[in-house]
């Protein structure tokens, strides 16, 4: 069994080796880029045929169960175009009531669990094997720079970086504040490793 702060090792080792990619994904990306700033049809176009989403900031605030209303209005509009199996949630909380409101709301969507989390590229192997798709065709969809980003990275599949994600300060105020000073330290990190 691994520790659990590999994931974290991994996310600063493989950030610096991939510090490049990782800055130009922050320049490139709009400060309002969400899932709401996604159109499915032009993704289709662009020859993405997976979806690899994150939960937490990318779906919900942090902590949730279940997607926000307006996230779950825009998974139904993804379905025509990918189909409910070709989407996958890639969380390094993949949870029992997640899953279950899943399997309610949109059964065809599959939890990749029992990998190594990211930014471990398992995960997305995973889905590129599940899907038959290779890796430049799957979008992963994350708020995390260091986490999902670097992972697609990694895996040579296309990162999505979530600049404005959901936060709820009013349902898990410590935990949005953590994650909010986690996101800004590794832009702040990434900016500093572009100097070296
Ligand atoms: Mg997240």
């Amino acid at each position: 069994m691994l520790a659990p702060a590999n994931h974290v090792l991994a996310g600063f080792t493989r950030g610096f080796l991939c510090r490049r990619e990782l800055a130009r994904i922050l320049a490139e990306t709009p400060l309002a880029a969400s899932i709401l700033t996604i159109d499915p049809a032009a993704l289709k176009l662009q020859g993405i045929d997976v979806l690899a989403l994150d939960f937490d900031g990318v779906l919900t605030p942090h902590g949730f169960d279940a997607p926000l209303p307006e996230a779950e209005e825009w998974l139904t509009r993804c379905v025509p175009f990918f189909g409910a199996d070709r989407i996958f949630i890639l969380s390094n909380k993949p949870t029992e009531v997640r899953k279950s409101w899943f399997n309610e709301h949109f059964p065809g969507m599959r939890f990749i669990s029992g990998t190594r989390k990211k930014p471990f590229p398992d995960g997305l192997i995973k889905t590129g094997e599940l899907a038959g798709v290779p890796q430049c065709a799957i979008l992963m969809v994350d708020d995390r720079l260091l986490t999902g980003c670097l992972a697609a990275i990694i895996a040579g599949a296309i990162p999505f970086y979530v600049r404005r994600p959901y936060v709820s300060f009013k349902h898990r105020p410590l935990a949005e504040w953590f994650f909010m000073l986690l996101r800004t330290g590794e832009r702040l990190f990434i900016r500093f490793l572009t100097l070296l």
